[in-house]
């Protein structure tokens, strides 16, 4: 198996067997080591601003990823310190979104060592010192929150036009170099003091920091676990949705691709008022539960042409828009196929780095087929709308979610993942 191994699995079941080289394995009870860890106030108040606030503590535990298809590991960190316009959040929940795999199987380089996770609710238990006070109204310290996985800057030439989704920021020190945007990480190993880079905001962690930019208000009315996933799968629905395919009412959609990221595009393909949506996928138990999400019509990949049964189902004209949630060249192809004259084909599952995909260029041409990128959405803009979505209950959180895993198991999630075991969107649940 690609990211595990007989080892990890021994060592999540049982802890207290662990070799030494671990450095987790220092302390008996990482928990107890934690709760009996809490700064007091003279220690903080006599320290710089990196201080630990007061009531927090001095510790915490992130899984981190060290190299492609090794197993990650549980280590202790100091509590990170958030910057201005930065919040420390006390992570909840975290989403297992093919993204981190990629990062995990080196499909997608990453610095590391890292930790992954980008999909997370919490609760605020710190800003930043300096943050701006209509930060700190709109985000005080006890709210539940959601954090987008792309983290706008807010000032940048793309940000000021309103394009969160295109931060120059978040991919030239996220994306690039596993930094927040002073070029520096907030993630310190407590062994050694080393650096360990950030996926975002690294939220396979007890604690993470994350730029206000990226966090909207959680209702108290939806729970940590189930809201995770708003923050990557079904934001990148809903950008898909809104600004790349731009939905209207009686529209054709096809989505192909039907995991975490695909069963939201159904789910928002429905909110939107399309007519008729047909789930592509190659598991019978995932086109089942597609009829849930708002599927009118399913096909299975593996047993017929996609391409020749979406012209069936729509006429022989295709659809107004497919929407290709994989990130593999030979479904690129079939969305492209699908679509009718003037359609519009959606890409929005990643690949392994320098993947490419083929286009009939005639066809493209003469039948004005539009190809269009979607990565996310817009946080500022979008996430506080897809919050409601599920408030009201127009987006059905509860049937999104198929799978809880404690934070131990964060590496056996990844491991189930990657075998397709997963129907839906699985969430690791850390406190
Ligand atoms: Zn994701
Ligand atoms: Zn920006």
């Amino acid at each position: 198996m690609i990211i595990r191994s007989a080892v990890a699995r021994r060592l999540f079941s049982n802890p207290s067997s662990c070799p030494s080289s671990y450095s987790w394995c220092t302390t008996t009870s990482t928990r107890s080591s934690l709760s009996s860890s809490l700064v007091d106030q003279k220690r903080s108040s006599s320290s710089s601003s990196s201080a630990v606030g007061v009531g927090l503590p001095a510790y915490m535990r992130a899984a981190v990823f060290w190299e492609p298809n090794k197993p990650l590991t549980i280590e202790e960190f100091h509590i990170p310190r958030p910057k201005s316009g930065e919040i420390l959040i006390k992570t909840k929940a975290c989403g297992v979104c093919h993204s981190d795999l990629h990062v995990l199987k080196g499909e997608l380089p990453f610095a590391s060592p890292c930790v992954v996770g980008h999909e997370i609710t919490g609760e605020i238990v710190e800003h930043g010192p300096a943050t701006d006070k209509k930060t700190t109204e709109r985000l005080p310290i006890g709210s539940h929150v959601v954090g987008a996985f792309i983290m706008p800057c807010g000032s940048c030439f793309f940000c000021s036009k309103g394009h969160d989704d295109l931060c120059e920021d978040f991919f030239a020190y996220n994306r690039a170099k596993g930094t927040l945007y002073d070029g520096e990480t907030r993630l310190f190993l407590r062994s050694s003091g080393k650096p360990v880079y950030m996926y975002s905001m690294g939220g396979l962690a007890e604690y993470c920091v994350v730029p206000a930019n990226a966090l909207t208000i959680l209702p108290k009315s939806l729970p940590y676990t189930e809201s995770a996933i708003l923050g990557c799968a079904v934001f990148t629905a809903y950008g898909a949705m809104a600004h790349a395919a731009e939905i209207r009412p009686g529209d054709s959609v096809a989505v192909v691709g039907i995991g975490g990221v695909g069963s939201s595009c159904l789910q928002i393909a429905r909110a939107f008022g399309a007519s008729d949506i047909i789930a592509v996928d190659v598991q019978d138990e995932k086109l089942q539960k597609a009829k849930l999400f708002g599927a009118t019509h399913a096909i299975n990949a593996a047993k017929e042409d996609a391409v020749e049964k979406i012209m069936e189902l729509t006429g022989g004209k295709g659809v107004d828009v497919a929407v290709e949630a994989l990130g593999k060249p030979q479904t690129f192809l079939q969305c492209v196929q699908s679509v009718r004259d003037g359609g519009k084909a959606v890409f929005i599952g990643l690949t392994a780095a320098g993947a490419v995909g083929e286009v009939d260029i005639n066809r493209l041409v003469r039948r004005k087929i539009k190809i269009i990128g979607s990565y996310g959405a817009r946080a500022r803009q979008d996430l506080p709308k897809i919050v409601r979505l599920a408030e009201s209950g127009i987006f059905d959180l509860s049937s999104a979610v198929s799978r809880r895993y404690k934070f131990e198991e964060s590496d056996t999630a990844f491991h189930d993942l990657n075998q397709g075991s997963i129907v839906g969107r699985a969430v690791v649940e850390i406190m």
